[in-house]
């Protein structure tokens, strides 16, 4: 039997969020794997007779090995994410191990998609990502600090707007407020600043602020700092970026 492993962005919070094709896959799963707090975000879904296993943050190739051999012995397999599987999320990490396997052996594995933080928070602010944008992670666990200030260095200078995932964490005061140094080496003061905090989440928490202004401070794990290009417009509570000079 040929077992399938779904990889599943469940979006940033709440179940209307959520992709009906998400929701199914995880429903329709024997076994459904992920970080204890995103099994919690898809409490709603699970039933008595589904094997779930949560796992610890730090532990994500055990178990996306665990998932991967799961499918490969016949099972319907879940391994949910939050927000987008492919954004700083379980999809690279599953798709490598199963391409491990050899081909007789290796389950198919699909990835659906999921409403990514950059994409919640921006709408909870008005469209500040309505042109080109980049995404930036400054968790220096997987990137080397020096890589991210050259990527936030050009990201700068290309007068990109900008999401920034993983700004600030108890372990990582200080990235954040270097972060802003190396961008206002490139951006005025005035660049308009959002930071959203568990967007579609029932604690959700929006600050509008401005590069110059950042208050490190106030953000936590479960915010996206997003950071406007020089055209980006504050219109009362809302930012703005034109999609054309003047637009
Ligand atoms: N795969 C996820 C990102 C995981 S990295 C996605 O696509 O959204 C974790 C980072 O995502 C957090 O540090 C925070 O910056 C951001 N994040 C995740 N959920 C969020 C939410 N509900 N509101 C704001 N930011 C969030």
């Amino acid at each position: 039997m040929t077992g399938l492993l779904t990889v599943v962005g469940l979006g940033p919070g709440a179940a209307e969020h959520r992709t009906p094709a998400a929701a199914q896959a995880v429903r329709e799963a024997e076994v459904v794997l992920g970080y204890s707090a995103y099994i919690d975000a898809c409490a709603d879904l699970l039933g008595a007779g589904q094997t779930v296993l949560r796992g610890r943050m730090t532990e994500e190739s055990r178990r996306a090995e665990q998932a991967v051999a799961l499918a490969a012995a016949g099972h319907r397999v879940a391994l949910v994410s939050s927000g987008d599987a492919g954004v700083y999320g379980m999809a690279t990490l599953a798709l490598s191990t199963a391409a491990e396997l050899p081909v007789a052996r290796r389950p198919e594995v699909r990835v659906l998609p999921g409403v990514t933080a950059a994409l919640a928070s921006s709408a909870l602010v008005g469209a500040p990502l309505a042109h080109d944008f980049a995404c930036l992670t400054l968790s220096s666990l997987l990137t080397p600090w020096e890589e991210v200030e050259r990527r936030l260095r050009a990201v700068a200078a290309a007068d990109l707007a900008l999401a920034l995932y993983n700004p600030r964490s108890a372990g990582r005061t200080w990235q954040l407020d270097r972060a802003r140094e190396v961008l206002l080496e490139h951006r005025g003061p005035g660049t308009q600043v959002a930071l959203v905090t568990d967007a579609a989440r029932p604690e959700q928490h929006v600050r509008l602020t401005t590069l110059g202004e950042l208050d490190s401070s106030v953000v936590g794990m479960t915010t996206t700092v997003l950071v406007g290009a020089s055209a980006t417009r504050r219109l009362g509570d809302w930012l703005v970026t034109p999609r054309a000079a003047g637009a």
